[in-house]
Order: C-alpha cells, then structure tokens, then sequence
C-alpha cells in the first residue's frame, strides 16, 4: 500500500523526497536505502545506524 501525497515522502535514512518506498515503524523509506538496508542487515555496525534514524 502506497502513501502518496504530492511528490513523494521524505526518506528518514537518505532524506531525500521519494515516490517508492515502504512504511516501517511509522516511518518511510525509500526503495533504494530499503535494499542498502536489507543488504547489510548482517553487518551490526551498520545496522544499528539505520536502527538509530528508525528510533528518531
Ligand atoms: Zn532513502
């Protein structure tokens, strides 16, 4: 399900305005840090970054 409004939503990890991306934890993300993320969800470090902005 799409949450469009205008042009988009502001990515909390890129905080860039985008069209496609998912809902997590109220917040929205964009198809691209989406597949950064599942990419290095094995990598602690730099999963708990993308953690910390979730908790923002
Ligand atoms: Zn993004």
């Amino acid at each position: 399900m799409k949450n469009q409004r205008d042009s988009g939503e502001i990515c909390i990890i890129c905080e860039n305005q985008k069209t496609e991306g998912i809902h997590v934890l109220e917040s929205f993300i964009c198809t691209d840090c989406e597949k950064k993320m599942t990419s290095i969800e094995t990598t602690h470090s730099d999963y708990s970054y993308y953690v910390q902005k979730l908790k923002k």
